[in-house]
């Protein structure tokens, strides 16, 4: 199904005519991101940039390509995908193309300093402990430090085309997630991944309904039907809408083991993650295990199988 890949940072790799990868490493996480240069008449559209750290320069890279960066497009806010977004500017002087609703997060996140805070007011709510969520406010203000997006982007809004490309509303994994579109090839950023399945959390001042949002993309990267896939992470996909489907059935998974965590006494957040992802993690996979939970229980609410309740200082939830 999914070609798996040996990566070799920094060096742009022709994967068909006219699209080439550049995979960078990353620190944690998957280890590595791929951007793509398509190439254009006017010169050649970069899709995200990096994390910004420990890469080969922008500089370096592009030495290796025929022809200038004319455009940088963004596919979403998260840091491997946009925190390299100035360094690119500085090396190709190219304009920004960011998603409207896209930006307006990035810059809550990345551009405010309170952020860091405010999601560990909200972490609190979910019942994570004191002591983590603490550790999170200073990771977090240590992080954005690192986060050079692009300030003040050109907006783009699903629909639009760039440069022959359709640009594709894929909400879910990022609320303002955007996929580029043509001739049966999909640059789905972290929309669809293979083998690993992108992170689908909830947050505070986002969409209300994150995994909703995400199968409904997935269905409709389905009825795209496109002949092939370039992702963020991992593989190469061939066959783009069995993977889809796939991922459906993934969360489908574990939307009956989320269910299976509820009863009549109302447990928070914080625990579920408990139930999904063990006992054993550090406090930032923490932070990805209750914000994953979260969107498991808020989609569980939505269909009628679990309900929410809430004061001042809690939200818990309980089986329907
Ligand atoms: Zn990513």
């Amino acid at each position: 199904m999914a070609k798996l890949i040996e990566h070799t940072f920094g060096v742009p790799v022709e994967v068909e005519p006219g699209i080439l990868r550049v995979t960078l490493p990353l620190p944690s996480g998957p280890r590595h991101v791929h951007c793509y240069l398509l190439r254009g008449d006017d010169g050649w559209t970069l899709v995200d940039t990096g994390l910004g750290l420990m890469e080969p320069s922008w500089e370096e890279i592009l030495a290796q390509v025929d022809g200038p960066v004319v455009r940088i497009f963004i596919t979403h806010m998260h840091p491997d995908h946009v925190g390299g977004a100035e360094a690119a500017v500085r090396a190709t002087g190219a304009p920004v193309l960011q998603g409207r609703l896209d930006y307006e997060q990035c810059e809550r996140v990345w551009g405010s300093s309170d952020w860091p805070e405010r999601i560990a007011d909200w972490f609190l709510v979910h019942g994570v402990p004191p002591a983590v969520a603490e550790e999170l406010i200073e990771s977090g203000h240590v992080f954005a430090d690192f986060v050079r997006f692009a300030w003040n982007p050109t907006p783009v809004d699903p629909g639009d085309e760039v440069d022959g490309w359709r640009v594709v509303a894929t909400p879910g994994h990022a609320d303002g997630h955007l996929c580029l579109h043509r001739d049966g090839v999909l640059i789905a950023g972290d929309t669809l991944l293979a083998p690993i399945t992108p992170a689908i959390g909830l947050y505070p001042e986002s969409r209300p309904d994150p995994l909703g949002d995400y199968v409904g993309s997935l269905h409709a990267v389905a009825d795209l039907a496109p002949r092939v896939s370039y992702g963020g992470h991992g593989a190469t996909i061939e066959d783009p809408a069995p993977r889809a489907h796939a991922i459906v059935a993934h969360h489908g998974d574990r939307l009956d083991r989320t269910a299976a965590a509820l009863g009549a006494e109302p447990r928070n957040g914080y625990d579920v993650s408990h139930d999904l992802f063990g006992n054993a993690l550090p406090p930032i996979q923490r932070r990805f295990a209750v914000a994953e939970a979260l969107s498991h229980l808020e989609r569980l609410v939505v269909l009628g199988r679990a309900h929410r309740g809430e004061d001042d200082r809690a939200v818990t939830y309980t089986a329907a």
